[in-house]
């Protein structure tokens, strides 16, 4: 097979893996695109930045974003709690 064509280079935005799969591939289906929202664009009409993640990289931003979530939750609900200036 001389040429073959439908490819993608993925790079990861966290460690810089790459890889060269075909779309449909099993290990593509291990590669996420993850939208985040700074504080700056949740309040505004800017689209969320995509970040390309490996699979161990997934992993780790849901441990890191169960955390992150939690806390937004906790703040949300914790404003009787804070001091009054
Ligand atoms: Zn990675």
């Amino acid at each position: 097979m001389g040429r073959q064509t439908g490819y993608s280079k993925l790079t990861c935005d966290r460690c810089g893996r790459t890889a060269f799969l075909q779309s449909g591939n099993a290990d593509a289906q291990s590669w996420y695109d993850v939208n985040h929202l700074t504080s700056t664009s949740a309040a505004s009409a800017q689209p969320p930045s995509t970040y390309t993640l490996c699979g161990d990289c997934y992993k780790a931003f849901q441990s890191f974003a169960a955390t992150a979530d939690a806390e937004f939750e906790k703040w949300v609900k914790d404003a009787d709690r804070e001091e009054q200036s």
